[in-house]
């Protein structure tokens, strides 16, 4: 199944704007009601989902980032492939949708784009083993994990480059059916390839990030994790057009501006 969720307009009976969650039935979209991660209810899916604003997929409570999990992408900038997974934390005030703007900050000359495949946590869990894994993930999306590379290098904590608003885009739908073993990434800048890689090719694979992330903190339904981006970054400039795509999963597509 194909999760969104979009805006309401606030019209009747009394819709205050908000966003809800929805399925996607070809290119039709209807509201689910209730807990998408427990009990809900699929409406019938008639609004086409040209009609609809489009929301980032789910609301998580943390944003984690895997570093340096493929090995071109870590040699690519210098670095050793570590020894155990590299991770960091990305707010929740960086999420942007498909389709909305990525936004270069004064602060940074060097802003580039990451194209990863996501993992969107399904229920909550706490030191969970590589073998039940699986049982944690509610589905995958496509994501691109913004990084001020420059302010990355000089500030060695990477909280502000990662960090600002617009500077992480995920979506536009979670799927619960993808198989992520060896699906092709790629990245493309105003239709040039930069970025392309299989997710065969991750150092950590998803079970092991799993058990391992959980290992440190609780993961809570909604959370999603990056998994990493392979090699080929590069500079995004005022009036670009970045679009990362997962064979299987789909496009997510931000313009760039300053
Ligand atoms: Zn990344």
């Amino acid at each position: 199944m194909k999760i969104v969720r979009y805006q309401t307009n606030g019209e009747a009976p009394y819709l205050p704007e908000k966003a809800v969650y929805g399925w996607m039935l070809d290119d039709k979209v209807g509201e689910i009601q209730g807990d998408i991660f427990g009990e809900y209810r699929r409406r019938e899916a008639k609004i086409p989902v040209g009609e609809l604003k489009l929301a980032a997929p789910c609301v998580p409570s943390k944003i984690l980032c895997v570093g340096r999990n493929y090995v071109e992408h870590a040699k690519e900038l210098g670095n050793e492939v570590p020894k155990v997974p590299l991770i960091f934390l990305k707010p929740p005030s960086s999420i942007i949708s498909n389709g909305e703007h990525i936004v270069l900050p004064p602060q940074s000359s060097q802003v580039e784009h990451e194209a990863e495949l996501v993992v969107v946590i399904g229920k909550r869990g706490r030191n969970i083993t590589t073998e039940n894994a699986k049982e944690y993930v509610f589905g995958y999306t496509i994501g691109n994990d913004i990084t001020a590379r420059d302010l990355q290098k000089s500030d060695g904590q990477w909280t502000r480059a990662k960090g600002f608003d617009t500077f992480c885009s995920f979506g536009p739908w979670i799927d619960t059916e993808f198989d992520a073993s060896d699906a092709v990434v790629t990245c493309r800048v105003n239709g040039q390839m930069r970025q392309m890689a299989s997710t065969r090719d991750m150092v950590f694979n998803i079970n092991t990030l799993i058990a391992f992330i959980s290992s440190v903190m609780t993961l809570e339904p909604g959370d999603v994790i990056f998994t990493g981006t392979p090699s080929g970054v590069g500079e995004l400039k005022n009036g670009d057009m970045v679009d990362v795509e997962i064979e299987g999963l789909g496009k997510l597509s931000n313009p760039v501006k300053i």
